[in-house]
């Protein structure tokens, strides 16, 4: 398989509003801190590696990790700040390339194929990046390199925090055999729980099928599985990707059965869709709000109406008028909503503020 290479940095702040709290408040340096939601049935966004310790992790409902960890320190979700610091850590990466995606207020693609900077070495310019943002912000981030995108994504986990991984073209093969096929992209915790039913551990595992074999078992996803594993990836950094929706769902450990359960899961799932959409940064308006369900048969039903906003009783309402075509035990839950088109000339000049 003829892999197209390019230059790749994916960058992923540390831990990143946790972070900022942290910074701003020397005194919480060295105790387990997280920000997030402080009501009963909130969630956590963010916690930093004193509280990882203790099994807490982002999105994990606030009253489970104070359980874990009685000593946590839960912050409130200081948005504006976090969206003020991701800004002027925008403008960092528009020092070295103009092809920046950014995936969320923390995290970002570069494609440096092409930049002049360091004679083009792509490890070098992810290190004066890193060293930027910690002159400028006082913060750490972790840096990938890669040929292709999802090798640059893992490698920016490899070695976090503050770390620099890189994976070059010549490495792959020998880095590929033995990674796991839950860091594969598109490989959720059911999907992964399938793959390893069935005898794929690593990529190794997986390079023993053909396309044929994985597109006939895992649908459109086989083709995706079938080119990571080799190390494969032809999605390119687009700098002005539209989002058509954002959405969260939820695959439960057991169906869910009464009223109560599918409650909570609506109120779980509503509040973690919101600090998504605060993380997204999207500037076009919501113009539909939607409900997915997946019986424990497999048969799904879903639900959409028109609405400006994320709200809590329009999910509610509409996981009813969908719940009621079927009644079995719900196997998967999803709350979304899709974004109206905005004009293009909109978007190029948001795009422009942006970088200057
Ligand atoms: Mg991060």
């Amino acid at each position: 398989m003829q892999a197209t290479l390019q230059k790749i940095i994916h960058v992923d702040m540390d831990c990143f509003y946790a972070a900022i709290e942290i910074r701003d408040n020397p005194s919480l340096a060295g105790k387990p801190v997280a920000v997030g939601g402080l009501s009963p049935r909130s969630v956590l966004c963010t916690c930093n590696y004193e509280a990882r310790k203790y099994g807490v992790h982002s999105a994990m409902p606030t009253t489970k990790a104070y359980r874990l960890c009685p000593d946590l320190i839960v912050l409130p979700v200081e948005m504006a700040k976090y969206k003020a610091a991701s800004q002027r850590i925008q403008q960092i990466f528009h020092e070295f390339t103009d092809l920046v995606e950014p995936l969320s207020l923390d995290e970002a693609y570069l494609d440096v194929t092409d930049s002049p900077h360091f004679n083009g070495s792509a490890t070098l310019i992810a290190k004066a990046i890193q060293a930027r943002i910690f002159a400028v912000e006082n913060l750490t981030a972790s840096a990938g390199v890669a040929p292709n995108k999802f090798l640059a994504k893992i490698a920016s986990a490899w070695q976090k925090p503050n770390g620099l991984f890189v994976i070059r073209p010549h490495e792959i093969a020998e880095f590929i055999k033995v990674l796991p096929v839950e860091k594969l992209h598109g490989v959720g915790r059911v999907t992964a729980q399938k793959l390893h039913a069935l005898g794929f551990k690593t990529c190794a595992d997986l390079q023993t099928q053909s396309l044929i074999k994985l597109t006939n078992r895992f649908g459109k996803l086989g083709q995706t599985l079938y080119e990571q594993c080799h190390g494969v990836d032809h999605r390119i950094v687009n700098p002005h990707r539209e989002r058509k929706s954002v959405s969260v769902e939820n695959t439960f450990n057991y169906d869910l059965k009464n009223p109560a359960e599918h409650e909570q899961a609506i109120i779980e799932l509503h509040q973690k869709l919101a600090y998504r959409l605060q993380t997204i940064n999207e500037v076009r308006p919501i113009k539909n709000q939607f409900v997915k369900i997946k019986f424990n048969d497999f048969t799904t039903v879903s639900a959409e109406t028109k609405s400006g906003e994320s709200n809590l009783d329009s999910y509610q309402k509409l996981f009813l008028e969908a719940y009621t075509k079927i009644r079995k035990p719900i196997r998967l839950l999803g709350l979304g909503v899709s974004f109206s088109k905005a004009l293009l000339t909109n978007d190029f000049q948001q795009q422009e503020l942006f970088v200057n």
